[in-house]
């Protein structure tokens, strides 16, 4: 079987730095905010190229929190209208509604299926305060264009940075365009952790104090409250993993550039179409989604051949019964996306036999 992403393949290379890091954090004797998430947390804001980095306990978390940090600072307030991509996961719109902010979701861009400025334009009212591009699958967003909208009509800009960690635009990578972003560190993202962890990325001095606050009690000195906060913290191992595997997150995205490439140049199927890429170092590749009318008769096939798949995702967000006042809502290209999708393995550990024999299956098939 070759599996959509072998998780256990992924860490064994890293095997021995993780036990060691494990085991100093063990023998310190100190598990929570402690000098193993000050250094991740320097680290990964030097990696993305922004003043400050700041652990939280999961990728949504890091997305609820920005958004709660900007109601306690006044810039955002109940009922505030947040554009997002329709074809997101369902976690970007769980960050806004739990805010009690409104989700307006508009469709993607066909091609990359990312926000599309023009779109964004279009979805703009009075009670728009704020812009989420996901950079789903892995590629970073248009954003100097939604940077310009955002300017012009004094938004505030969240970028879910859950799939496309380093990925880059103008020598700027993702995590840095935005007021803030929200990155995940779940297990199976290109950057993960040995169990839930995530982090929020900001220039911004005041918004950091925030967050950081609200991640732990809403205290910013010991026993004293200024915010009804909540506990998400990343704790000392999960940031002592994240040290070792941050080192070759940079080794590790080439090898998914190479074998994403060779998907690119080597499919070839009437039937299939495959993703695409502004410029090369715009997509970390994440995912690789092909797209299918065929979709399950290619999934039930591959699956014959000993191939792993993942539908990413099978329902769009404003079709869940969660979002039952949003059912009514008419997105054709967005519920068109989820009817088509299939991710194909890519994995760092993949050996070129096996991207080879992935190629060679999609290339045979036929209905
Ligand atoms: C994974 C993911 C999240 C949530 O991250 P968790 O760490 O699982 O909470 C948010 N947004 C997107 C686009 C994701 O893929």
């Amino acid at each position: 079987m070759i599996k959509f992403l072998d998780l256990k393949a992924v860490n064994a290379q890293y095997e021995q730095e993780l036990k060691d890091a494990c085991s100093r954090v063990i023998d310190s004797g100190w598990f929570i905010m402690g000098s193993e998430l000050s250094n991740f947390e320097t680290e990964f804001a030097d990696f993305c190229g922004v003043k400050h980095a700041i652990g939280v306990a999961n990728g949504l978390d890091a997305l609820i929190l920005s958004i709660r940090a900007w109601k306690a600072l006044g810039k955002l307030n109940a009922g505030d209208e947040v554009i997002v991509q329709a074809n997101t996961y369902i976690a970007s719109i769980l960050a806004i509604t739990d805010n009690d902010l409104i989700p307006v979701f508009v469709e993607p861009n066909p091609v990359t299926y990312n926000l599309d400025a023009v779109t964004v334009r279009q979805a703009i009212s009075s009670k728009t305060k704020l812009i989420l591009p996901v950079h789903l699958y892995g590629q970073i967003s248009p954003m100097p264009e939604l940077m310009n909208l955002a300017e012009e009509f004094e938004l505030l800009v969240l970028e879910d940075c859950a799939q496309s960690h380093g990925a880059e635009l103008n020598g700027k990578r993702a995590g840095s365009w935005g007021n803030a972003a929200g990155f995940s560190f779940y297990p199976g993202k290109n950057l993960g952790a040995i169990g839930d962890a995530g982090a929020i990325t900001t220039d911004d001095d005041i918004f950091a104090e925030t967050v950081k606050a609200l991640r732990n009690y809403g205290s910013h000195k010991r026993y004293e409250n200024i915010y009804r906060g909540v506990n998400s913290r990343l704790d000392e191992i999960q940031a002592a993993m994240l040290r070792v595997k941050l080192n070759f997150l940079p080794k590790e995205t080439l090898r998914r550039q190479e074998i994403a490439s060779k998907y690119m140049a080597n499919i070839k199927n009437s039937l299939i179409c495959l993703p695409t890429r502004s410029i090369e170092l715009s997509h970390v590749w994440h995912l690789f989604v092909i797209r299918c009318v065929k979709r399950d008769e290619l999934q039930e096939f591959l699956n014959a051949e000993g191939i792993q798949t993942i539908i990413h995702y099978p329902i769009p967000p404003h079709k869940q019964k969660a979002y039952s006042e949003f059912n009514v809502l008419n997105l054709p290209l967005t519920e068109t996306l989820h009817r088509e999708v299939l991710s194909i393995p890519l994995d760092p550990t993949m050996t070129e036999i096996s991207v080879d024999t992935v190629i060679e299956a999609l290339n045979r098939f036929t209905i």
